[in-house]
Order: structure tokens, then sequence, then C-alpha cells
């Protein structure tokens, strides 16, 4: 047998092991309309699968145990059909925020790519065609790091705010996961989003994303009183995306240095002045002022602006996903093969404090030893560990398992 295969057999056991406890698996709404699809360790993916019962369910995933498993946002008259004659009756709203789409400076330390065609190495996001040999494949090795959690954190709060303040969602139609690797998914259920096609999908999407907003059209505009030039905008206690530009502005000029005004596209000098004023500036809008209060900087100028209080408000979320009425989606309390992780549900109400790497842990008890070929440094549970280079280490499972699902760690013989 191959280590690879020890790896493997080592990693469906210990996920087995987890099928095999009750009630792990969260149950979606309408369950025998959705159709199941599972990726496994040997044969690839599975899909249009369909079960009458839950316990139908969690047999399968005892006997078969795979390395992922998902369901589909859909509900479907005949969930096991072909694509095109399942009888599509609507989809759940959903949507990823994942770190792949949030660009964190942490990527550069932790994240690793290697062509395989040349062997040419290096750190980050890989450069899309390898410097060395052109050619465009590459095999990446992406960890989840607390700041890059975080930032995918940051960005689900944002659409969290959105969904309820200007859909006007209730907390009851939203549910909110940790993916189990590098992000969240938020789902919203009900009668509002079901019959929802592409289309109106992709309405939702541009909302959320700050996409084609034009902000004469949120007030942003240049009013003449004789020789006098006055500008004003929107309000931070206005609704929707007038608020959130307002506030995404306010905070923007609150906190940008110089070169944060140039790299923005201002002249040098009108980034000057608005260091200098900023006070003078932020002081005026608390009683809803003009935003002209200081001479020197214009119209272009503050849609400049404008446009970087778009992007900071705006939520980075994987549009394909939610534009997808069959998106497959991984089904809540099931491991993700790539960690070892689970995707757990996350209480609407105290998502600021949710810590993933904690609560994400499905491999809660025993340790595990393994040779490390490279890992950066990790945080599991409440301890840190690494960052390893080519050295036998023992482990508590769930950091372990993180290792080895990553493909960065041999099982040792004569593990605890
Ligand atoms: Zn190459
Ligand atoms: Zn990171």
């Amino acid at each position: 047998m191959k280590r690879e295969d020890a790896e493997k057999d080592f990693i469906r056991e210990k996920f087995r092991e987890y099928y095999a406890k009750e009630d792990v698996v969260l149950i979606p709404t309408d369950f025998e309309r959705r159709e199941f699809g599972f990726l496994l360790f040997d044969e690839g993916m599975l899909r249009h699968k369909g079960f009458k019962s839950p316990s139908e369910l969690h047999k399968f995933l005892r006997d078969f145990t795979p390395s992922n498993v998902y369901y589909s946002c859909a509900y479907y008259e005949n969930p096991e059909a072909r694509m095109d004659e399942k009888g599509w009756l609507g989809a759940d709203l959903i949507f990823d925020i994942d770190a792949d789409h949030i660009p964190t400076p942490c990527k550069k330390n932790h994240d690793t790519w290697i062509c395989p065609n040349c062997g040419f190495a290096g750190r980050g996001e890989n450069p899309g065609k390898c410097p060395n040999c052109g050619s465009e494949k590459f095999e990446t090795r992406i960890w989840a790091c607390e700041l890059c959690l975080e930032a995918a954190k940051a960005e689900t709060l944002k659409l969290l705010d959105m969904l309820l303040e200007d859909f006007g969602f209730s907390e009851k139609e939203i549910a909110v996961f940790f993916s189990g690797h590098r992000g969240y998914h938020v789902h919203v259920e009900g009668s509002a989003v079901r019959g929802l096609d592409s289309v109106a999908r992709k309405e939702i999407v541009d909302y959320v994303s700050g996409l084609g907003l034009d902000p004469s059209f949120h007030g942003l505009r240049q009013t003449r009183y004789g020789a006098a030039r006055l500008i004003q905008g929107p309000n931070l206690d206005d609704e929707g995306w007038r608020g959130r530009i307002a506030k995404g502005v306010y905070d923007f000029v609150l906190t940008a240095s110089e070169e944060d005004f140039l790299r923005v596209g201002l002249p040098r000098k009108t980034a000057k002045t608005l260091v200098e004023n900023r006070g003078k500036i932020l002081e005026s809008w608390k009683d809803n002022g003009p935003w002209s209060i200081v001479k020197g900087v214009g119209l272009e100028s503050w849609k400049k602006i404008v446009a970087r209080g778009i992007y900071s408000q705006s939520a980075k979320i994987d549009t394909v996903v939610t534009t997808d009425i069959h998106r497959l989606i991984r089904l809540g309390g099931t491991l993700h093969g790539k960690t070892g992780m689970r995707k757990v549900l996350v209480d609407s109400l105290r998502v600021e404090e949710f810590d993933p790497l904690k609560e994400g842990i499905a491999f809660k008890k025993g340790f595990v030893k393994v040779f490390v070929a490279e890992s950066p440094k990790l945080r599991v549970g409440d301890e840190y560990f690494g960052p390893f280079k080519s050295q036998t280490v023992e482990l508590p499972t769930a950091a372990a398992m993180l290792l080895l699902c990553k493909g960065a760690a041999k099982v040792v013989k004569g593990h605890v």
C-alpha cells in the first residue's frame, strides 16, 4: 500500500467514526425534495441522490463515508431524475463568502503554489501563468488563517445587515454557517425567495456587491448659487445604499492617509486638503451639512472617494453561487474534506464572537503522531501549532486531521 492510501484510509476511518454518531447532520427544510451529492474518497462525485428519510441519509453516510456531502439549494419534484427532468420547484437563496474572494495580505505568508509541469513554486495566490514555463495549471495549498476568517466574517456581517435592513428579511428566514474551511455560507429560506430565477438573483448579487451604483442617483450633486458651488451628498442616517455610501465615505475620510487618497486617484493637493481639513468636514456631516465645506475638493474627487466607500461597504460574495438555482452546497453538520472541520450553524445574534477555529472542530479527543512536510503556524481551538518543516510531532486529533486533509502530513505508525 502506498503512503497516500494510508493517509486516505486514516481520514476515512475518522470520518466514519464521526458519522456513526447520531444527529451530527442538520436536516434541511423539505428534505425529501432535495438532491444530494457526495464526493467519495475513491470514486469521485456521486450526485442525483434523493432520500425518503433522514435515517436513510444517516445510513448512507455510515456505509459510504464520503469526503464531502452536498445538497441542492433547489427543491425538486423528482430529486433523483436527470437534471432536465427533475421538475424545479424553487430554491433557497444562498450566499458564499470565501476568503478566496477577499484580498488578504496574509495569503502571501501561508498559501503556496507549485507548477507541476516544471516544479517552479511560490507563495501567495498563484500567478495565473507559470513565470518559468508558461503553464497555467497549478497545485495550490491554501490555509484558513485567523485573519482570513476574520475578513470573511466582516463581509458576512455586512451582508447580514443588508439582508435584514435593506431587504427586510427576518432573523428566522436567515441561517449563517461556518463553511468548515475558509468562510461562511448564508442561507435565506422562505416564500419570498423560493421562486426567484437567476436573473432576479443576479439583481440581488449586484445590490449586495454595490455594482453599477451611480452616486448621482444617491444624493451626490452639485448646485450653484451665483458664483458659489455647493456639493451635497447622502447622509449617514439615510436608508439603503445612500446611508452605506455616506458611512463608507465617512470612514475613509476619517482614517485615510495622504497616500490612501492618492491611491483612489486624487491629485496631491486635494489629498493634502482632505487630510488637513477632515475634522472640519466630518463635523459638518454630523448636522447633515454640505460636503463642500472646504474649498479644493470638487465633485470628481468626491466621486472617486464614493467609489472607494462603495467598495468598503459592499459584501464580497462568490456571485456564481447565488445566481445558480441548481447549486449543490455543503450540508450543515457534515465534514469538509480539506480540513476535517464541520460546517456549523452560527447563532445569528452572536456572529461577531463566533470562533470558527474552535466551534468548527469535529474531532475533540485524542492525539495523532504525524510527520509534517511543511505548514504555516496554525491555530486549532485555543492552541497554536507550528510552523512545521519536515518534523514528526504528536498533535491533538483536530490539528493532525487538518494537516492530513491538506496533504501536508503523513501518519506515523504507532499513533496513539
Ligand atoms: Zn512551470
Ligand atoms: Zn490568512
